[in-house]
C-alpha cells in the first residue's frame, strides 16, 4: 500500500520492538511493572496481519501523542488510499466528466459492484448484495419484504402469519423500524432473548429480526443454528450484521440466510455515514417485494414508465439515486482487505481480546470492572464490554490519556478490536491506562 515515511517521533520509553504500535504515555512504567509489555511486543512481531496496519491512518506517525484507537467498532479508521481516490472522484469524475460519469466511470452500477465486494466478506456469492441507504432503511426493506416472503411461502397464507419476533436487546433503530414494519404489515411485534428466538416462534410467526453480535455486550449469537431452527418452522430470518461483518466469518450463503443488512462504517472502514447494504438470497429475489420500490429498482429506469416493474436480482433492493461520494469512498476503503482472509482477522480478533482480558486481570484492581462479554470464543464478536462505576468519567479519563474507546450509558465501556490496524501493544497499553485510571479512584 502507500509508502508512508516513518520518522522517529515515538517517545523514548516506547518498547523498541513494537514497530508500528502506539507509544505508551511517558511515565506510566511504574514499579508495579507492565508485566505483559514484552509479550505484546512479541505478538506484534509475529502477527501475520501486522502489515495491514500501514494501510490505515492510525500509527504513531499520524498521532505523535501515541493515541490508541479502540473505537473502530463505531467508526473504522481512515484507509490511506481514500483521500486521493476522493480527490479524483470529485475533481475528475464529477468536475470534469460530470454527467458522463454515470456510465463512463460506472457510477450507475456502483451499488451492485461494491455490494459484491462486501458480499465476499460476508460469504455471499456475487449478485446478492446491494449497497445503499442506511442500515435503518435496509431494516425496513428487509423486514417488510421478509414478511411478504413468509406469507407467500406456505399454506399459512389464508390465515396469515402475523407476528414478528426480534431480539430484546437489539440496537434501538432495529426495534423502532421493526415496530413500524409490524404496523405496515399488520403484524404484532414481540421481543424475546436472541438465544430463545427459535423456541419462541409459533405457527403465526412470519419473521425474526436478530442482531448477529449484540452492540452492547459483544455477545455473538448462533447464526447457523438459529437460522436452521427458524427455517424448520417456516420463519424468514433477517440478520443485522453491523457488528460482525469485517470482524468474523458470517457465511451467509453456506448457512442459507434469507435476508441480511449491515453498515459499512464500523469494521469495513467506509467512513462516517457510509452506505449500508442489503443481502437478498438469490432464491428469494424473484419474490422480493420491496416496501420502497424507487425508480432505481425498476427493470427499465430510464423508460420513466408510469407503472412499476421490478428489476431482477440484487438491484431490486435499490431505492433512489445512490450517494456516489460515500459509495466510492467505501469502494476505495475496501482495498484495505486485499489479500486478507476473514478467518485470519477472526483469529487475531479473538487473540487480541483474550490478551486484553489477561492484561486487565493483571493491571486493573480486583472488582473494579465486571466483564459483560462472554469468554467463550463461539459466543463473542470483536469487542469487550466492561461494566464499571462512573463509566462516563472513566471514558473521559482514558480519552485524556490517548485511549479512545466508547461509553454506553449507564455503565458500559466498549473496547473494539479491529485486527487490520490494532496491535497487541495497543491493547496492553489500553489495559494499563485503564488500570491506572481505576487505581487513582
Ligand atoms: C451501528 C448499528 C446500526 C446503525 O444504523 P444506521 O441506520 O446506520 O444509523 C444499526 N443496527 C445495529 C445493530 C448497529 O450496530
Amino acid at each position: 500500500m502507500s509508502e508512508h515515511p516513518r520518522t522517529e517521533t515515538v517517545p523514548p520509553d516506547t518498547t523498541p520492538a513494537t514497530a508500528g504500535a502506539a507509544a505508551p504515555a511517558t511515565g506510566t512504567a511504574t514499579a508495579v511493572g507492565r508485566a505483559h509489555a514484552a509479550e505484546a511486543a512479541r505478538r506484534d512481531r509475529e502477527d501475520p496481519l501486522a502489515g495491514t496496519r500501514e494501510r490505515f491512518v492510525v500509527d504513531a506517525v499520524d498521532y505523535p501523542d501515541g493515541t490508541v484507537y479502540l473505537d473502530g467498532n463505531s467508526l473504522g479508521a481512515l484507509p490511506r488510499g481514500v483521500p486521493a481516490r476522493m480527490a479524483d472522484v470529485i475533481e475528475r469524475e464529477w468536475g470534469r466528466d460530470r454527467i458522463n460519469s454515470w456510465s463512463d466511470n460506472h457510477w450507475w452500477t456502483a451499488p451492485e459492484r461494491i455490494g459484491d465486494r462486501v458480499g465476499a466478506l460476508v460469504g455471499a456469492a456475487p449478485g446478492q448484495v446491494v449497497v445503499g441507504d442506511s442500515t435503518s432503511v435496509n431494516v425496513l426493506k428487509a423486514v417488510v419484504a421478509g414478511v411478504r416472503l413468509a406469507r407467500g411461502a406456505d399454506a399459512m397464507e389464508a390465515d396469515g402469519r402475523d407476528e414478528i419476533l426480534m431480539d430484546v436487546s437489539t440496537f434501538p433503530t432495529d426495534g423502532y423500524i421493526a415496530e413500524s414494519a409490524a404496523r405496515l404489515t399488520g403484524c404484532a411485534l414481540r421481543a424475546v432473548p436472541a438465544g430463545a428466538i427459535a423456541s419462541e416462534s409459533t405457527p403465526r410467526t412470519a419473521l425474526a429480526l436478530v442482531n448477529h453480535v449484540d452492540y452492547r455486550t459483544g455477545r455473538l449469537h448462533d447464526l447457523p443454528a438459529t437460522t436452521a431452527a427458524l427455517h424448520a418452522v417456516g420463519v424468514v430470518v433477517v440478520w443485522d450484521l453491523c457488528h460482525s461483518a469485517g470482524a468474523l466469518p458470517v457465511d451467509l450463503d453456506p448457512h442459507g440466510v434469507d435476508l441480511a443488512v449491515g453498515c459499512t462504517y464500523k469494521y469495513l472502514n467506509g467512513g462516517p455515514g457510509a452506505p449500508a447494504y442489503l443481502y437478498v438470497a438469490a432464491r428469494h429475489q424473484p419474490r422480493f417485494d420491496s416496501p420502497l420500490p424507487g425508480w432505481n429498482s425498476h427493470a427499465d429506469p430510464f423508460a420513466m414508465a408510469g407503472a412499476y416493474a421490478p428489476a431482477d436480482g440484487a438491484v431490486r433492493g435499490r431505492v433512489g439515486t445512490p450517494d456516489i461520494l460515500s459509495m466510492l469512498a467505501l469502494e476505495s476503503a475496501l482495498d484495505a482487505w486485499q489479500g486478507v482472509s476473514i478467518e485470519s482477522v477472526r483469529a487475531k480478533s479473538l487473540d487480541l481480546a483474550d490478551f486484553f482480558l489477561a492484561c486487565v486481570a493483571a493491571y486493573v484492581p480486583a472488582g473494579a470492572v465486571e466483564r459483560l462479554t462472554p469468554v467463550a470464543h463461539a459466543e463473542r464478536g470483536s469487542q469487550v464490554a466492561l461494566r464499571c462505576a462512573d463509566a462516563g468519567e472513566v471514558t473521559e479519563r482514558l480519552l485524556a490519556r490517548g485511549v479512545v474507546i466508547d461509553y454506553r450509558r449507564p455503565d458500559v465501556l466498549r473496547f473494539g478490536f479491529t485486527p487490520l490496524y490494532t496491535g497487541y501493544a495497543d491493547v496492553e497499553r489500553a489495559a494499563w491506562v485503564l488500570g491506572e485510571v481505576l487505581s487513582a479512584g
